[in-house]
């Protein structure tokens, strides 16, 4: 029969709920990636942002340095004076050196004079290959625009140096006349050779969408929109740049946040798109921007979604393994339970079979305690019943002993009266001795009688066996008659352990014993011998009777064996000696002699004399 219990909990399809949180997880990551990549990409736009800001600073800088100069410089009368005397072949050189001396104090690339026609007549450069000399720059808006007192700011790439320059000028007034003006250029590449981005380049575009500077040769000049025809022609007219150069650079663009924006250059294929934000230059006109390549924005996102999707699949794989070992666990726990109950249920049986055992031994232990003191008072009562069966056999041998003795008396009486009557007083009155110590004999058998007759109520002690032995034989003395018997003289400090009656109880029923062994035989005789060995005294009683038979040896002291016919024997006498030995502490044994007839040997302990030995 097996045992009902509720099954153990368990999850319903643990695999399938994993597998669906995991795909639930990488779905949303997927869905996550744009918006991670974008946040990845502002971030990159932010910093750029700053590095931005910087350069826009230094540009300011550089330009502002270029602006009051050209005033300045103009009120210098040694320019009115040569614009004045321009053949005047010992001032040119003058000037010509101080306006290279005044180039580079300023720190800018070119400072030059020029008549009212817009050619120069003294400049910075006039040592290089590339001499603004004699060179006209009339077209130049900031020529014209001098002359009239407009705004002079302008930016071109130099049509004599070749180099993009920022160029301010001033008019040279000599007593309220315009007499010339004076240009000072500064270089502006400087800006595009100390870039370093770090990977993002650095473009300024102009009012008219031209990317003026830029840290990527190939974007210089291009433009952002289509410029219009009137445009182009302007730009022709006053040579700001090659007009061949000015090719629209395919662009879109969408805003990523208020101050970035994205944008993609269509011929540089898919993979052209930057981060941008913008700053103002006003005082040129120009817009500055930073370009950042998304990419390794992208990447770094992608990165990132890949490290989230592989913890995500080994979360997966970790709750998977758990899920499984649970399984794993719940049901070895449950195979576990299983045999803890069968283990339990066995232990029960078997505790109930031992419980039952118990019950079992004690009411055998109860029957056996009832047993044994039913037999103590079966056997208390046997020993009174053996005592009595000896007495029967001995009384017929007492009626013998007093019979005699009485005969006697009689006898001795009527000769005694006789010799009374014949005044004979001497032989009389032998007679009458004779006739008490007849009566004594008499009263020393009837008092050993009562002794046997007696229940034992006395204790173990020291007993002088010499005591013992006497009263045993005189007991047995008519019975005894007719056959020889051997005694040792035990001398009277010889003491052993045990009751005087009981003891002499055993020597009887060995004598009687011994005596019934020897009834038929011709040769009676009986010898006593008496052996002390350390704390041991041995008294063995020797028949020159029929033996024991050998088989009948182990059973000789049971109760009731007797070989003797019935009415003569009940086969309780040695079974009481055995015990009564057993009780002073003693053994009680039984062989054969080697020369023929039974041996009987009781080994007793010896005893100290009591204290009040003399009672
Ligand atoms: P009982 O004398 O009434 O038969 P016992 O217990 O005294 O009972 O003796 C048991 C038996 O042991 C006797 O019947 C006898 O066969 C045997 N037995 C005892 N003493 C002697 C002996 N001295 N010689 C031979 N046999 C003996």
């Amino acid at each position: 029969m097996t045992a009902l219990r509720p099954p153990v909990p368990r999850l319903r399809s643990p695999g399938l709920l994993v597998a669906g949180a995991v795909l639930a997880l990488l779905t949303g990551a997927l869905a996550a990636l744009p918006k991670v990549e974008r946040s990845f990409i502002v971030e990159e736009g932010l910093r750029a942002e700053a590095t931005l800001k910087l350069a826009v600073e230094a540009m300011r800088g550089t330009l502002t340095r270029a602006e009051t100069p050209p005033a300045l410089i103009a009120e210098r009368p040694i320019l009115a004076q040569l614009l004045r005397d321009p053949g005047n072949e010992g001032l040119a050189p003058f000037v010509n050196e101080q306006l290279r001396q005044t180039a580079l104090a300023l720190n800018v690339s070119d400072v030059y004079v020029m008549d009212l026609n817009g050619t120069t007549v003294a400049a910075s450069s006039y040592r290089s290959e590339r001499s603004f000399v004699d060179q006209n720059f009339a077209y130049r808006p900031y020529f014209t625009q001098a002359l009239v007192g407009g705004d002079t700011r302008f930016h071109a790439l130099g049509t004599t140096s070749g180099e993009r320059g920022y160029f301010v000028a001033a008019p040279v007034i000599d007593r309220t006349e315009v007499v010339g003006v004076v240009a000072v250029k500064a270089n502006v590449e400087e800006f595009e050779d100390s870039w370093t981005g770090g990977g993002s380049d650095l473009i300024v575009v102009d009012r008219n969408n031209v990317i003026f500077l830029s840290s990527r040769p190939d974007l210089r000049f291009r433009t952002l929109v289509p410029l219009s025809e009137e445009t182009v022609a302007a730009i022709g007219a006053i040579r700001q740049y090659p007009l061949s150069r000015l090719v629209r650079l395919d662009s879109t663009t969408e805003p990523l946040s208020d101050d970035l924006t994205l944008i993609r250059f269509a011929d540089e294929g898919a993979r052209s798109e930057y981060v941008t934000s913008m700053r103002l230059i006003a005082t040129a006109g120009w817009r500055a921007s930073i370009l950042t390549p998304t990419g390794p924005a992208r990447t770094q996102a992608r990165v990132v979604m890949a490290v989230l999707v592989l913890a995500i699949l080994l979360a997966g794989l970790v709750a998977a393994v758990y899920l499984q070992r649970r399984a794993r666990l719940v049901e070895r726990l449950a195979a576990q339970a299983a045999t803890q109950d069968l283990l339990e249920r066995r232990v029960a049986e078997r505790t109930a079979d031992l419980d039952r055992a118990i019950d079992r031994l004690q009411s055998e232990v109860e029957e056996r305690r009832a047993t044994e003191a039913a037999l103590r008072r079966t056997q208390a009562e046997l020993v009174q019943a053996g005592k009595l069966a000896a007495l029967g056999q001995m009384s017929a041998a007492l009626s013998h002993e007093f019979n005699q003795p009485l005969a006697a008396v009689k006898s001795y009486a009527e000769n005694a009266a006789t010799f009374l009557d014949r005044g004979r007083a001497d032989e009389a009155r032998q007679n009458i001795t004779l006739i008490s110590t007849m009566a004594d004999r008499m009263a020393a058998i009837s008092k050993h009688l009562r002794n046997f007759a007696r229940r034992p109520m006395e204790a173990v002690g020291p007993v002088r066996l010499a005591e013992v032995l006497d009263d045993a034989l005189a007991l047995m003395a008519a019975r005894l008659a007719g056959t020889e018997v051997e005694v040792p003289d035990p001398g009277p400090d010889l003491w052993v352990t045990g009751g005087h009656v009981r003891l002499q109880q055993v020597l009887v029923n060995l004598l009687s014993n011994a005596l019934d062994a020897m009834e038929r035989q011709p040769d009676k005789r009986i010898r006593i011998g008496i052996e002390t060995a350390g704390q041991e005294v041995r008294l063995s009683v020797r028949d020159s009777g029929t033996g024991l038979d050998p088989e009948v040896i182990p059973q000789i002291f049971d109760p009731f064996f007797s070989t003797k016919g019935p009415g003569k024997g009940l086969g309780l006498g040695l079974s009481i000696s055995y015990n009564i030995v057993r009780d002073f502490g003693g053994v009680l044994g039984a062989a054969n002699h080697p020369e023929g007839g039974a041996v009987f040997t009781l080994t007793l302990k010896r005893a100290d004399a009591p204290r009040l030995a003399a009672e």
